[in-house]
């Protein structure tokens, strides 16, 4: 399947480290096959903002789960541009920052968080005949029957240069910023991040974005018709 190719209907689950590549790579997969794009960990992120908003103390589920059932989300799902709201506010901003990414993984590890999210993640796939659905626990939890399920992973080292690219910070620090969130996010008791037995897993530590969009595209071919 080259780019621009569109299957009647795919649901397609990319899961991954942060930093392996996954909202690059799924906005370009979305794109190519006319979809739509879902990013699950702007949803932790929006409802991590919220939570910050609030004062919550981030030691406490139950005030966290409050918070998170309370506020409106607005989840904007166009690969060209993913804007996300939180309570009418926009916070595409805000959630990328460096007080919500130290949160987030405190607040994604609360189990009813988790589970009112994984719903409104569960009727956004379900409204939309393509889909391509990024985050921890796609493949195993949130789309079990997705069509195709990418386990994207690259060095430790790699995904720190890449994210300190974005975002203009220190390699190191951002290292261990990342390694930080994984151990957390891979070793939570609710979803944790872990690759689904059925899922492959892409090496992105020596491609180019282009050598693996190609490739998840061929791979997507062999499993859906167009
Ligand atoms: O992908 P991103 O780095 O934006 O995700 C932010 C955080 O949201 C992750 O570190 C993880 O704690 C949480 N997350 C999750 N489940 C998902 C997506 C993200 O727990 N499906």
């Amino acid at each position: 399947m080259a780019e621009g190719v569109r299957p009647e209907k795919c649901v397609v689950a990319v899961d991954g480290p942060s930093g392996s590549g996954k909202s690059t790579v799924s906005r370009r997969l979305a794109a190519a096959v006319d979809g739509v794009y879902l990013d699950t960990g702007a949803m932790y992120r929006a409802v991590t903002w919220a939570v910050l908003q609030a004062g919550a103390d981030l030691a406490d589920p139950d005030s966290i789960a409050k918070i998170a059932l309370e506020t409106e989300l607005s989840i904007g799902t166009d690969p060209a541009a993913p804007h996300f709201a939180a309570n009418g506010i926009n916070v595409d901003a805000p959630i990328r920052g460096a007080e919500v990414t130290a949160a987030v993984s405190a607040v994604a590890a609360v189990p009813s968080v988790r589970k009112h999210l994984v719903a409104l993640q569960q009727a956004i796939i379900v409204g939309h005949p393509r889909i391509v659905v990024e985050g921890r626990d796609i493949a195993s939890v949130v789309a079990p029957d997705a069509d195709l399920k990418i386990y994207l992973t690259a060095s430790s080292a790699a995904r720190a240069q890449r994210r300190s690219a974005e975002n203009a910070s220190d390699v190191a620090a951002t290292e261990a910023d990342l390694t930080r969130r994984d151990t957390l996010d891979s070793s939570r008791a609710a979803d944790p991040l872990r690759q689904a037995t059925d899922a492959v897993e892409v090496d992105t530590t020596g491609m180019g974005i282009d050598e693996v969009v190609a490739y998840v595209l061929r791979l997507l071919n062999s499993k859906v018709s167009s």
